[in-house]
């Protein structure tokens, strides 16, 4: 757990240096640290270095690992970026303050029951599949721009931004600048783009939130758990 501090502050660097090579406000962009199968000690390291903003992508790991934390501090702030089960929606509303992997209007339709219904309004972006990988979540691009309007128009819900997960394999450029126009085009401010091997490349492009896991937590064990 002791390199975490300083991982950490290497990243939030190189975030700076990014952004200003591209001209923006380091300020305006967000690092996520993305904690998924890291235990609630590697997480409590870098709140002590004074990162607040936290991704997991299950909702159950979720679910173990947080309502502590975020009781111990209340300005925690917890993203879901893994694919959402629509029976994993109150859970999911109950815990996440920021949603980023909507990508279908029945999943859009049970979220905004579940606010109605919670009380609770996470924030809410959707998840784009840029690279049309049929394995992945996410909705194609073509339709992202249909499922932005039954989000707003027939649901009523917020939507703040986009998502995406570039291919693993070949330049994630193109697709950092499609979300990017995506969202431009809709009128969306928030862009979730950029993780430990590329999230330079995004905020070049235009990322609001870069997702950084292992740059900052070290390597995954899979074997323990499962993307
Ligand atoms: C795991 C994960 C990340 C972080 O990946 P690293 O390569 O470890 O930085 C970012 N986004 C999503 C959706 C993830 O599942």
């Amino acid at each position: 757990m002791s390199h975490i501090a300083a991982d950490l502050a290497a990243v939030r660097a190189r975030m700076d240096d990014a952004a200003r090579a591209a001209g923006r406000d380091p300020a305006a962009i967000t690092l996520v640290a993305v904690s998924k199968t890291h235990p609630a000690e590697a997480v409590r390291a870098a709140l002590g270095a004074g990162q607040l903003v936290f991704g997991e992508n299950r909702v159950q790991e979720a679910k173990a690992k947080f309502p502590e934390l975020k009781a111990e501090f209340p300005e925690l702030e917890l993203h879901l970026i893994g694919p959402l089960q629509s029976n994993k929606v109150r859970d999911a509303v109950a815990l996440f303050d920021v949603i980023e992997s909507i990508d279908r209007p029945k999943l859009a339709r049970s979220l905004a029951d579940e606010i109605a219904r919670a009380g609770r309004h996470p924030r809410i972006l959707l998840q784009v599949n840029t690279g049309r990988e049929p394995q992945k979540a996410g909705i194609d691009p073509d339709q992202a721009d249909a499922l932005v309007t039954v989000c707003r128009e027939q649901y009523h819900l917020r939507v703040e931004g986009l998502m995406c997960i570039p291919p693993a394999e070949g330049d994630p450029a193109p697709h950092f600048k499609l979300l990017a126009e995506i969202a431009a085009r809709n009128g969306l401010a928030v862009v979730s783009m950029g993780m430990s091997g590329d999230f330079e490349t995004a905020i070049g492009h235009g990322a609001t939130h870069v997702r950084v896991g292992s740059a900052i937590f070290g390597t995954r064990d899979y074997a323990a758990t499962t993307s």
